[in-house]
């Protein structure tokens, strides 16, 4: 008999599977508790369940996070963690530390379809989409780890969908992930507290504002058409006014912002013109703005534009009244850094 992965459901849909096999309801709140709590790897652990429920479930069902195979710790603390998956598969997922946060960033899929020119998953393809267990496995994992091996406080405290793969593109499965992470009895992680990045597919940014009260991200890089494109494939399916668009019209409560990210390469998107540019077409939306100094990878044509050129590049965006920041690289020296991911399945 095949077994239900409990790993790929929701709190709604593990009580209908439980249900569905003659139990009450209460049981499915109580089982799906169980598989989030720390160091829980199967049924007999689940103590407060009557014994033959166990046995039965243990019959009918499973659950297992991905395996690390792998941690590198950077210089900087970060720690890039590879998953081997049960069809033999590889992701990664890169914990950064920080004084008050502890952010995870987590995969969606294995490689991507997107193509974007300047990222190491973009150049391996698309192989399949992640389960909404091996999405949540990353975050549990991480999270058991970082307690073990740390004092840390607060914990692990912080998602963001900028691993490998098109979070977007891998839309039902990352809606019931998401169900899992905020869900009370689950990981019981703040809407506020997770980002989800996207490379501009429109129809699914607007579905993700009415389903979700996650934050946005939107991987911009360019607001002309032209190097957008060159840059990022799908530009020339959803160009940059339909992806800016879509921005103004996601739904988000007041003092909410987009986050948006701009990769800096230099002589392609980081003369003052473009920033001139990017903050005239970003006018009404409420945004920040993250400037991304590109991390040099082997095999990429792609330079690092010189420290003047990214200071006066945020200049001119913060001139315009924009909240702008340079964001440090952490973890490149174990290509754990932002479309540095993957270096492992290309090997
Ligand atoms: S940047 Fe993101 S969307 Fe683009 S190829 Fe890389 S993983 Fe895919």
């Amino acid at each position: 008999m095949n077994k239900t992965d409990l790993t790929n459901l929701s709190l709604p849909q593990l009580t209908d599977f439980l249900v569905s096999l003659g139990l009450p309801k209460f049981r499915g709140t109580q089982v799906f508790a169980w598989l989030y709590r720390p160091n829980v790897t199967d049924f007999s652990n689940m103590t407060d369940l009557p014994k033959d429920l166990r046995e039965s479930l243990a019959a009918r069902a499973s659950f297992a996070w991905p395996q690390i195979a792998e941690i590198e710790r950077s210089n900087d603390g970060t720690a890039k963690f590879g998953f081997k998956l049960k069809d033999d598969n590889y992701i990664e997922a890169v914990l950064i530390p920080d004084e008050e946060r502890n952010t995870l960033c987590v995969s969606v899929q294995v490689g991507c379809a997107m193509g974007c020119e300047f990222c190491l998953t973009g150049g391996i393809g698309f192989k399949r989409n992640l389960t909404p267990g091996e999405i949540v496995g990353q975050v549990i994992r991480a999270r058991d780890w970082l307690n073990a091996t740390t004092d840390a406080t607060p914990g692990l405290n912080n998602i963001v969908f900028m691993g490998m793969g098109e979070p977007l593109a891998n839309f039902d499965n990352l809606l019931v992930a998401l169900d899992i992470l905020t869900e009370q009895r689950g990981l019981d992680f703040s809407e506020r507290r997770i980002t989800v990045s996207t490379c501009g597919l429109v129809p699914k940014i607007i579905e993700l504002g009415q389903t979700t009260k996650v934050n946005l991200a939107v991987s911009l890089h360019s607001v002309n058409d032209s190097i957008r494109s060159q840059l990022m494939p799908i530009n020339k399916k959803y160009p940059v006014d339909e992806v800016l668009e879509a921005c103004r019209n996601f739904p988000m409560p007041k003092r909410k912002r987009i986050m948006f990210e701009y990769i800096l390469i230099r002589d392609l998107n980081d003369a003052e013109a473009d920033a001139a540019m990017l903050a005239h077409k970003l006018k009404g939306i409420p945004c920040k703005i993250n400037l991304l100094p590109y991390n040099e990878s082997a095999g990429l044509p792609f330079r690092r534009p010189a420290d003047k050129t990214i200071e006066l590049f945020q200049k001119t965006l913060w001139k315009a009244g924009y909240t702008v920041l340079v964001r440090s690289s952490r973890g490149a020296d174990i290509s754990a850094a932002c479309g540095q991911l993957a270096g492992k399945m290309i090997s």
